[in-house]
């Protein structure tokens, strides 16, 4: 059965086909070709989020995974992120939590938070 995907790799979003017979067509650039290529074999995504901060100045901190995690375990990483809090004061690429569920993955503040 053939697959489609909508190219997330830039906001032109090309429709693409993976078909059953192997070929991949509609790919506008080697980008959207390999992204489709990936998405067949091990779908992932980079995450943001935010994390609760104590005594800071602002009570949340966007995060993000420094690179990217397997699709099926976003929801996972997520979770795992809720249950926690760090201490402020925060600085921009602070791990915040190193090999989250030993996906081989750190999550990282994306954002300076100075303590109250
Ligand atoms: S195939 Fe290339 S041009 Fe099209 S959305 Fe993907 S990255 Fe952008």
């Amino acid at each position: 059965m053939d697959r489609e995907f909508t190219c997330i790799v830039c906001p032109k979003g090309c429709h693409i086909t993976a078909h059953e017979d192997g070929t991949i067509t509609g790919y506008t650039c080697l980008r959207g070709l390999n992204y489709v290529k990936q998405e067949l074999v091990d779908p992932r995504r980079t995450l943001t989020s935010t994390v609760k901060v104590d005594n800071g100045q602002l009570r949340v901190c966007p995060v993000k995974s420094q690179d990217t995690l397997p699709k099926d375990r976003v929801f996972d990483v997520v979770a795992e992120i809720d249950k926690m809090s760090i201490k402020a004061p925060v600085h921009i690429g602070d791990v915040v939590i190193e090999n989250v569920l030993g996906l081989g993955v750190n999550i990282i503040a994306t954002k300076n938070i100075g303590a109250k």
